[in-house]
């Protein structure tokens, strides 16, 4: 595995071995690695030539400035995962290779609707962030296919948005969530739990799949207080639990019997905010 820190030595490279009509795969990642990230890589290592995954804690797309602060930080460990995993180049940029002018006044991007529900409502600005880092990665990788994890749902929505905006002709790949034995979807952010409260995050997923068995055409509110009550007993707190169209993200009230729907969940464990989704239809 290569190690780039600098864009446009990264980007020199690249475009060595895109002119040798190698395609690349690149998955972005902000470290702290577990089998979820690694299955991002597994999967672009299918269908292209070249791997590369970026390993950076944007500042820009954190809310709660303390989240960023805790973000936790396990490089060596990252970089023997992704070694192991045969990824081809790891680029490891700093926040001055990323924002060579800092990280005030920058772009704002009009994402419209996408950003006014769910986690747009919730974290404001993280969007904007994730388009103002997203936009600098794929300037300088300019990969073949993207590939995303389903467990940010609104996210790979975002940066699809992102890639027309752009008119970058760049496939998304969407890749379902790999969870622990137990269900609970692998996060980086699962490690900043107490011993305690890991037991309880499995909630989260319980909830999800609750809803999921419970889903039958008509009103969802009960289904919706349900799970939120089940979060609650646990001690969380929650920010949502919604049931949305599976393609425009649109809450739904009551359900038709054929529409697509996701059921997504956030809610703080403590000072740790965790989501989830699941399709909940077939
Ligand atoms: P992060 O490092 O949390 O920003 O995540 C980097 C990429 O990995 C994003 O595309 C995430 O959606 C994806 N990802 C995170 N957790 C999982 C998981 N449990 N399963 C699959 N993909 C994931």
């Amino acid at each position: 595995m290569i190690i780039f820190k600098e864009a446009d030595v990264l980007a020199r490279y690249l475009e060595k071995q895109q002119s040798m009509q190698r395609k690349t795969g690149f998955i972005p990642t902000m470290g702290a690695l577990h089998q979820g990230h690694l299955a991002l890589v597994k999967e672009a290592q299918k269908h292209t030539a070249i791997t590369v995954c970026s390993i950076f804690v944007n500042p820009t797309q954190f809310n709660d400035p303390n989240d960023y602060k805790k973000y936790p930080n396990t490089l060596d460990k990252d970089i023997y995962q992704l070694e192991s995993a045969g990824t081809d180049i790891l680029f490891l940029p700093s926040v001055g290779e990323m924002y060579p002018h800092g990280i005030h006044q920058l772009e704002h991007y009009d994402l419209g609707y996408l950003e006014t529900i769910l986690e747009g409502q919730y974290r404001p600005g993280h969007f904007q962030g994730v388009c103002q880092v997203m936009s600098r990665l794929l300037q300088m990788v300019r990969p073949y296919e993207l590939y995303m994890g389903q467990k940010d749902y609104q996210q790979c929505m975002v940066v699809q948005w992102l890639l027309q905006h752009l008119q970058m002709n760049i496939r998304l790949i969407a890749v379902p969530t790999i969870r622990e034995t137990d269900g609970l979807a692998m996060s980086s952010r699962n490690m900043r739990l107490p011993e305690a409260d890991r037991k309880k995050a499995l909630t989260i997923y319980q909830a999800l799949e609750r809803i999921r068995r419970q889903i039958t055409a008509g009103p969802l509110s009960p289904i919706i207080q349900e799970a939120q009550s089940l979060l609650e007993k646990e001690g969380f707190k929650v920010d949502y639990v919604t049931i949305a169209d599976a393609h425009s993200l649109s809450p739904i009230d009551t359900w038709d019997g054929k529409q697509q729907l996701v059921a997504l969940i956030a809610a703080f464990l403590g000072e740790v905010r965790l989501i989830d989704n699941m399709q909940v239809t077939k």
